[in-house]
């Protein structure tokens, strides 16, 4: 089992971030060819996901879905704290992580599939944990 971490940085408050090449290369690095791989995000207003990431309007797609979804200030008793529940909301919702196969050296991917990182509550640096077994 190998464990690696990197770190991203998000510009806007709601941002989706393709890190797959951040964790094809840390699987490259230690030199795995086979296994599975976790990737996981250890803050509470982000999130992990696996979805298409070359037609763009994709991802401004799944943006208007999450805040119709969750819109921000609907009353929830959290934004009294720091103004922030649909944030967590819609990282409770998404999950903060996700296992992908490992074959010949790197992700298993669909053809269609890239591993985004959800920020929630940007801009910031988000930490990324990689486990590969
Ligand atoms: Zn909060």
């Amino acid at each position: 089992m190998i464990s690696d971490k990197f770190s991203v940085s998000s510009k806007k408050r709601e941002s989706y971030l393709d890190i797959t090449s951040s964790i094809n290369k840390i699987i490259r690095k230690h030199n795995l060819g086979e296994g599975v791989c976790m990737v996981f995000v250890p803050h509470a207003t982000a999130a992990i996901t696996i979805n298409e990431n070359y037609d763009p309007n994709i991802l401004a797609d799944f943006d208007s879905l999450l805040k119709k979804l969750v819109p921000r200030g609907a009353g929830y008793l959290h934004d009294r704290i720091d103004g922030n529940a649909d944030s967590h909301l819609k990282a409770a919702v998404i999950g903060p992580s996700e296992f992908i196969p490992v074959s010949q050296g790197k992700l298993a991917l669909g053809t269609w599939q890239s591993v985004l990182l959800c920020d929630f509550d940007g801009p910031r640096t988000r930490e990324v944990v990689v486990r590969v077994f």
